[in-house]
């Protein structure tokens, strides 16, 4: 169990028309993925990103705004009976650099990844010029870092990571 999952979450939940917020307890999750050390504030884009809704089989919870020594106030992401593959691994360490993602299964936390975007970047990501060749005909996208922010292969421009998944 990682220090995350020990923790006593609780969920803040906007309620709609009445705009006001209640706690909420969210029980660890027996298998699936939690997604820790999101920066306060991109939790939202990553489910968003992830194309975690309805639709997805599991329970997923998206608490914000928890204290964490290491960011001030952190995201964090519970997502029941998925674990993330390598894409969906570094369109987190585009969105939430700082991120550790933990693989839990029976309950235990079987593998932790600290997020790192590799130097080719390949099928994540859209490059934000709209004429470049990989928006029109569909190609697979590939991105390459460098020192500062990442260059899309076809256009040769180079973006920041939060251009890429805008
Ligand atoms: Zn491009």
């Amino acid at each position: 169990m990682s220090q995350s999952d020990k923790m006593p979450i609780v969920a803040m939940q906007q309620l709609g028309n009445r705009g006001k917020t209640q706690m909420l307890n969210v029980e660890p999750i027996e298998n699936g993925t939690v997604i820790d050390h999101i920066r306060a504030g991109k939790g939202k884009k990553v489910v968003e990103m992830l194309g975690i809704d309805k639709n997805s089989a599991g329970r997923v919870a998206l608490v914000m705004n928890v204290p964490s020594k290491r960011l001030n106030k952190k995201d964090i992401v519970k997502i029941e009976g998925t674990f993330l593959n390598e894409e969906q691994t570094n369109l987190v360490a585009l969105m939430a650099p700082q991120s550790t993602i933990n693989i839990i299964k029976n309950g235990k936390v079987v593998e932790k990844r600290e997020v790192e975007i590799p130097n080719l970047l390949k099928k994540v990501g859209i490059c934000p010029n709209p004429n470049c060749i990989c928006n029109t005909e569909h190609a697979e996208r590939i991105f390459s870092k460098e020192e500062q922010g990442f260059r899309c292969h076809y256009c040769e421009r180079n973006f920041k990571a939060d251009e890429l998944v805008r």
